[in-house]
């Protein structure tokens, strides 16, 4: 049965008394159940869920409910929970057992939302395909051969699937818009700093951003509405106001919309990703809207500026991780040396050392500057430039991948065929911008269609606004 594909949904069946809360975790367990071969959890917390459904029903009857009662959410693996389990994808963390709760996924409590289980994901954050989970892969819903994106290809895969009403993911440089690209649902990048990273576990610090997969334009916006704002707990959080995000305000005057020629003619672009996106173009032009082909020559550099300077985050982020103060530690090691080394030999995943790895080498006093320092001068004029380009339009305009979901194994053995994926979601990373992917059809073979649009820093309100707008447009 289909049933509750939105938040609306829930809410007009709580209020007519059609069902409680305690039934719609049900509800989603059984679906959990049903498709379990889909592999998007790797824990469910059927208990702790229903008792807080308990507990939610409670204030219902009492007048008292928070704003997201009746909300069922997904967490990726990569968040803190308060007494659960938090892996991120990774054997290195097995065994631990969070401390204390994010503060995103604390203030979705505040409002009375349920988490019910913790996501698959690319170990650590790191892929785009799921295929490099500790777990093992998730499955795309729509066709089992294929990947379903990643990092956060679990919470995607959750909101396809109907397992949950929306979930958390995180995106440090696509994890959130490419795998909801891939399985035809919404998925939402804040502008950096717009969410607190406390109880995040870091990939790339100056990247990481954690974001929203949902059905709908509108519940996505109220998540972020939730999550977002400043945090004392973090002190890169920021200050600027959160606007009523859900109120979807869509002002009607005249637009200008860009629409980056490099991705857009781009020879790696799939046809039927282009011709889609041309599609709602002209629809964008009959509206009345002015829709303008700009030149962006600085995209082939966006790719290898993230790579570098994630993989040097990272390799300092994951230090942290030695088999001394969490999760795992390596049983045959006779000394202290042997016990950091064979820990991080044993608990990381292939493409995890290999990012530490090339991480290492470009903060390498040898290559520092001529890798380093050169990347993170070219960050800057990307971000310069992005931003003066929206401040010249309101919009970017973008397919959110060059392909659709492809198969198992297809870049299996070529970890810059997989990089590759993420062309046209790393500008707004390397940016600190926000972006939201929505569906737009799908291609000759069923596979969904994302379109990409990106604005200002800070520019959630209008973003979501246009969005929805947006989702009018695109094909279905
Ligand atoms: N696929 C990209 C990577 O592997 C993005 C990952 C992410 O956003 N966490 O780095």
């Amino acid at each position: 049965m289909e049933k509750y594909r939105s938040f609306d949904e829930i809410q007009f069946a709580l209020k007519n008394g059609e069902s409680d809360c305690r039934s719609i975790v049900k509800y989603y367990l059984q679906n959990i159940q049903t498709k379990a071969h889909l592999n998007a959890f790797v824990e469910v917390f059927a208990q702790s869920a229903l008792e807080r459904a308990a507990l939610v029903d409670e204030k219902i009857s009492q007048g008292i409910a928070g704003k997201l009662a009746g909300m069922i959410v997904g967490i990726k693996d990569v968040l803190n929970y308060e007494g659960h389990p938090s892996t991120a994808g990774s054997n290195i963390l097995k065994g631990y057992i969070s401390q204390f709760t994010a503060t995103a996924v604390q203030r979705l409590l505040n409002e009375d939302a349920i988490v019910i289980g913790r996501l698959n994901c690319d170990e650590f954050g790191m892929g785009s395909s799921n295929e490099h989970s500790a777990y093992g892969k998730v499955y795309q819903e729509l066709d089992l051969t294929r990947v379903p994106g990643g990092s956060s290809g679990g919470s995607a895969v959750a909101v396809q699937a109907n397992l949950c009403t929306v979930s958390l993911g995180s995106d440090t440089g696509g994890s959130v818009r490419q795998p909801a690209a891939f399985t035809g649902v919404v998925g939402m990048k804040p502008s950096y700093s717009r969410v607190s990273r406390w109880g995040l576990i870091a990939y790339a610090s100056s990247f990481d951003t954690i974001g929203v997969f949902s059905s709908t334009v509108k519940d996505n916006a109220l998540i972020l509405e939730i999550i977002a704002g400043y945090d004392e707990k973090d002190s890169t959080s920021s200050k600027e106001e959160v606007k009523p995000y859900s109120k979807l305000d869509f002002p009607k005057r005249s637009l200008k919309i860009a629409v980056l020629k490099e991705a857009l003619h781009a020879p790696a672009l799939q046809p039927e990703i282009k011709r889609n996106t041309l599609e709602v173009i002209e629809k964008l032009k009959t509206e009345g809207y002015e829709v303008q082909e700009v030149d962006f020559p600085q995209l082939k550099y966006v790719l290898p500026t993230y790579y570098i300077l994630t993989t040097a985050e990272a390799s300092a982020n994951l230090a942290r991780f030695d088999g001394v103060k969490y999760g795992y530690r390596s049983p045959e090691a006779q000394n202290l040396e042997q016990l950091y080394k064979n820990s991080r030999s044993e608990g990381f995943g292939e493409e995890v050392k290999r990012r530490i790895m090339l991480g290492t080498f470009v903060l390498s006093a040898s290559y520092y500057d001529a890798y380093f320092t050169k990347a993170q001068k070219v960050r800057r004029i990307i971000r310069d430039l992005t931003a003066n380009l929206l401040t010249d339009f309101d919009y970017l305009l973008l397919p959110t991948t060059p392909t659709t979901a492809f198969k198992f194994g297809e870049h299996g053995g070529d970890p810059v065929a997989m990089y590759l994926e993420d062309l046209f979601t790393v500008q707004a990373s390397v940016s600190g911008v926000p972006a939201l992917s929505i569906p737009n059809g799908k291609d000759d073979s069923g596979m969904p269609i994302g379109l990409q649009v990106i604005a200002n820093s800070f520019k959630e309100a209008e973003l979501y606004a246009f969005g929805h707008y947006l989702s009018t447009l695109t094909l279905n």
